[in-house]
């Protein structure tokens, strides 16, 4: 294979890098690093009344915390800069002029009221909503001297009206649309701007993209794009439409039902080579059947013709449960550090290196140690609910004398319950609440052990 060029386009739009658009980050990630190739990011900030401040930075921030950054993109640089369309305009420009000169784009003046009534119209008689062609009568001189004179207008394409547009999906095989079906976008705004439209074409011929990855949702825009490459009398990239991310229920994957921002998923504590691992495996399956692989073997094993079109279930809990697989696979070492990190240094590495054992095959995520082994690090502020006093004056004296190893406290507590008649049980749990203020946590006496005489004796007495 040649080496490709590819790339994710992102608008900076929401709040920081989406999940689906993370996921389509990562495949085209993919196929640029096993060809040799350069993964490129462009971004699309041409819709100026969208734009969310700090989106941008936050989105390269999300890719490079996956570890997935861009060869080439507006912090990066590289041989096709700049990599922000508001900074390219005039290639658009000089692009939509060529366009005109040919007759496959045309000036439309119509005001926003007549396209308003022509769409009222149109939802009446059921039809589609397209733009009616009105402009496109108006013979090109005339236009021109309209433009010279000072109207406000947009630049459209000029869509044949007759034939279809054809052209071949390597996840989907050939898709075909009826032109009379397309509408005559808009290319150029009033405002100077391209639409997405003429941006992305412009700009994926310039970069030299090879093949175009994304979501399914592009679809649609794909045959306004070939018309495009067509006209310009340009060499058309490949196209791969990869299947939307839906919610267990199958509805849209949206913020209404799962988190979608990637730096929520760096917040609770997901690694992010169990992130990629999970995304990977949602339309695609390696080839040896394996389920936890790192990103270079999903490299080497990837390819786009077997991604199914079904759309893949984003499940969290699966996530999660990876996400625990990948803790208990690493060094401990490894772990430690990461937590001390994620809690921002404030926890102690020693302790935490101890007490890790004890919880590890429990946790699923770097937040959920502090959920678990808090108590070792700070007394519980409150206790799920009250343990006995009495229980607890004997539990202090018999542990008093006992030597501190879990093995030898265990015929303490069992002493205590005989002499109260109590069940073992019922007094291991009023322990473990008077001590890490839960009902449920890692083994109890081991944790006691960790957590030293004079701290389990104490919190006993409060
Ligand atoms: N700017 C589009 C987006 O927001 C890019 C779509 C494409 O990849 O062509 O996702």
């Amino acid at each position: 294979m040649r080496s490709a060029r590819t790339r994710i386009a992102p608008s900076p739009t929401g709040e920081d890098l989406h999940i689906g658009n993370a996921y389509t980050a990562l495949i085209n990630y993919a196929v640029a690093r096993q060809s040799g190739g350069r993964f490129i990011v462009r971004i699309e900030d041409t819709d100026r009344t969208r734009l969310v401040e700090g989106s941008e930075q936050r989105i390269l921030e999300s890719l490079s915390w996956l570890g997935i950054g861009p060869d080439e993109g507006p912090e990066t640089g590289g041989p096709f800069a700049p990599y922000r369309q508001s900074e390219r305009l005039e290639k658009y420009r000089s692009a939509a002029g060529q366009l005109l000169d040919k007759r496959h784009a045309y000036y439309c003046f119509c005001t926003q009221q007549r396209l308003e009534e022509m769409r009222k119209n149109q939802e009446r008689a059921h039809e589609p909503p397209m733009y009616d062609g009105l402009c496109k009568t108006i013979p090109d001189k005339e236009a021109r001297e309209r433009v010279k004179n000072g109207e406000k207008y947009v630049v459209r394409l000029n869509v044949p009206d007759e034939g279809s547009t054809v052209f071949r999906d390597i996840v989907r095989g050939a898709i075909s649309f009826e032109n009379r079906l397309i509408d005559d976008q808009v290319l150029l705004k009033s405002d100077g701007y391209p639409t997405y439209h003429l941006g992305v074409v412009v700009d994926d011929h310039l970069m030299e993209i090879t093949h175009i990855i994304r979501g399914e949702e592009w679809i649609s825009s794909t045959p306004k794009h070939i018309l495009l490459y067509d006209f310009f009398g340009w060499t058309k990239p490949e196209f791969a439409h990869m299947p939307l991310l839906r919610n267990p229920d199958r509805s849209k994957l949206s913020k209404r039902r799962n988190p979608v921002w990637v730096s929520w998923y760096k917040s609770e504590g997901f690694l992010p080579e169990a992130v990629k691992n999970y995304l990977a495996t949602l339309a695609w399956a390696h080839p040896n059947g394996k389920d936890i692989f790192t990103t270079d073997e999903m490299v080497a094993a990837f390819s786009l013709d077997r991604v199914q079109t079904t759309a893949p279930i984003f499940d969290i809990g699966k996530l999660r449960w990876m996400n625990g697989e990948y803790l208990r696979i690493r060094p401990k070492e490894t772990v430690t550090d990461q937590i001390f990190n994620f809690f921002d240094k404030k926890y102690p590495s020693d302790m935490i290196r101890k007490v890790l054992p004890l919880v590890i095959e429990r946790m699923k995520t770097l937040k959920e140690f502090e959920s678990l082994a808090g108590f070792f690090f700070n007394a519980p502020d409150k206790l799920e609910r009250q343990p006995g006093p009495t229980t607890l004056g004997k539990l202090k004296s018999a542990l008093d004398k006992s030597d501190w190893r879990h093995d030898r406290m265990e015929s303490s507590v069992r002493a205590v319950a005989a002499e109260l008649k109590l069940t073992a049980k019922e007094v291991f749990m009023d322990l473990r609440i008077a001590v890490t203020g839960k009902s449920v946590g890692p083994p109890l006496l081991q944790s006691l052990e960790l957590l030293g005489k004079e701290e389990t004796l104490k919190r006993l007495s409060a």
